[in-house]
């Protein structure tokens, strides 16, 4: 049981640590931006952003929700998706475990998480997210034992 529950945590972390990249993919994909680089900088002031003040939810609450150098206000958006990542991808290997479906789930609820970050702010949902998630998810789909008897005609 305490086993569980520190993988269930090991999950959260790793949820938080994604939660960060979708908020770089939510700024960044709609407005075709590199993904990579450069690095995180303050909207406001452009000073490059540190490590230390770059780690979910926490140098959020650290900084009281500001940028260091200018005192800007950081978007809530920023420590909201970080903590929705985390909770989902728990909640996902609490559910699945190391699965597949595990897998599966966390890719899924990740692209969510994107989409919904990106339609609040701009009420777009991207088609680069869109668009593969239907292959991937057909493809998945026929990966189902029933589907795949259907599809063989079995
Ligand atoms: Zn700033």
């Amino acid at each position: 049981m305490e086993h569980r529950l520190l993988h269930v945590l090991t999950a959260a972390l790793f949820g938080l640590a994604v939660g960060s990249f979708v908020n770089v993919v939510a700024s960044r994909l709609p407005e075709r931006r590199s993904l990579v680089h450069p690095g995180s900088a303050c909207p406001g002031c452009g000073v490059a952003i540190a490590w230390h003040d770059n780690i979910p939810i926490l140098s959020f609450t650290l900084l009281r929700g500001r940028c260091r150098a200018c005192g800007m206000a950081i978007a809530w958006r920023y420590p909201a998706v970080e903590a929705a990542t985390g909770a989902l991808w728990a909640l996902a290997w609490w559910m699945w475990g190391p699965t597949l479906d595990f897998a599966v789930a966390v890719l899924f609820v990740t692209a969510l998480v994107a989409i919904t970050a990106i339609d609040v702010e701009r009420q777009i949902i991207p088609d680069l997210i869109t668009l593969p998630g239907i292959v991937a998810g057909l493809f998945w789909l026929s990966s189902l034992p029933a589907v795949a008897a259907w599809v063989g005609g079995t």
